[in-house]
């Protein structure tokens, strides 16, 4: 057998007609930039948050470009992130000329805690950006006290966690401004690339509908000096299709994840990923476990043609684009360990119980081995 680390399949049954429809009327509509699929999308995806401003931009970094400069984030200012995030996320910081400043992630959520941005904080910072990571929700509560007592702005980056709830609520919708990818492999994800910004606060949400389209307040007249980043019709009408079946697909990944915590939880050394807390319901993004003999795992899967993935290998800190904020090896040591210990097991909606079970075979047979 061979088992793809992630592959599209018609799940739920039906999906891939319908988005092949959808797109064929959206062509013949004939209005393939900010049309009236793209302000549908916009409303049915705030509903589905929810409320709030929901505005359709070109892709997730720019989502989290255009959050950060809507609150006014440039030179001089710091910005706490993930140590073990992403690299958009903080590229999108050094992008406008800010400083990202890491802070280790918890060992068993592998998410941001008050506990560790506290002591990261300065006069300088502006905003914490936290990762709800592999489709985790943070521990929203104390993050949110933390920023509330600071004088700062949280914006979530939920580009992993569409459809995440923590206390009852979606993700998304905590932060003052959040960012979100519909990059195709997202657990909401467009035929292409997408995102979205999404806000309570009007103001910022006017800045961000101008800022996104050239600065354009009315035709001809220009309010700003904006970019372009759009979120097209095409991918505006994918995503409704998909967005009707989130829940579902993200059930379907719990379904999935709670039959790999089943069979994995006593075998070897395996950390699995359950959810860190009560608060906390996880759509698993990407079932991550964690083992110190990682690397032979990982090549004894491969051997058997099972595919898996290490999100993320190297940590921000090691990477040279980041070299000149002069961190070393053992300065972030849980995210080191974390870069080194964590494997990302197949897992997408779709993929059957028979595959599923080989998997877990194989893994069975190295530790018992
Ligand atoms: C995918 C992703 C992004 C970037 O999204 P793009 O649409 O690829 O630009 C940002 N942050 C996180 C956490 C992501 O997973």
């Amino acid at each position: 057998m061979r088992i793809p680390f992630f592959q599209f399949r018609d799940f739920p049954v039906g999906l891939h007609s319908r988005v092949e429809q959808a797109l064929i009327e959206e062509l013949h509509r004939n209005q393939l930039i900010l049309g009236p699929t793209v302000t549908m999308f916009e409303q049915e995806f705030s509903r589905f948050l929810g409320g709030g401003e929901v505005i359709g931009v070109g892709n997730g970094y720019d989502a989290l470009v255009l959050s950060l400069k809507s609150l006014g984030v440039g030179p001089g200012d710091e910005v706490i992130v993930p140590a073990n995030g992403y690299i958009a996320t903080i590229n999108a910081v050094q992008q406008l000329g800010a400083k990202p400043v890491f802070a280790e992630p918890d060992r068993q959520s592998f998410n941001l805690t008050a506990a560790s941005v506290a002591p990261m904080l300065t006069r300088k910072t502006k905003a914490i950006l936290p990762i709800h990571l592999y489709g985790q929700s943070c521990e929203m509560e104390e993050l949110l006290q933390l920023c509330k007592a600071n004088g700062i702005d949280l914006v979530e980056d939920f580009a992993q966690a569409q459809g995440a709830l923590y206390k009852g609520n979606l993700v998304g919708t905590f932060g003052k401004i959040n960012a979100t990818s519909f990059y195709p492999t997202k657990n909401l994800g467009a035929a292409g690339d997408g995102g979205a910004v999404v806000t309570q606060d009007e103001e910022l949400a006017h800045w961000v509908r101008q800022h996104h389209n050239y600065g354009q307040s009315k035709r001809y007249e220009y309010a700003q000096v904006g970019v372009n980043s759009r979120l097209d019709s095409l991918q505006a009408a994918v995503l409704r299709e998909k967005l009707q079946s989130l829940r579902e697909l993200n059930t379907e990944r719990r379904r999935l994840a709670k039959r790999y915590h089943q069979a994995l939880t006593e075998i070897g050394d395996i950390a699995v990923p359950t959810a860190s807390s009560a608060n906390i319901e996880h759509i698993y993004h990407l079932y991550v476990i964690r083992t110190q003999r990682r690397n032979e795992l990982k090549q004894l899967l491969a051997q058997q043609q099972v595919q898996t993935l290490i999100h993320y290998p190297i940590p921000p800190h090691y990477q040279k684009a980041y070299e000149h904020l002069g961190y070393k090896k053992g300065d972030f040591p849980i995210a080191e360990e974390l870069a080194e210990t964590c494997l990302s097991l197949p897992l997408f909606p779709g993929m059957t119980d028979s595959e599923q079970d080989y998997v877990i075979e194989q893994i069975q047979r190295f530790f018992a081995s």
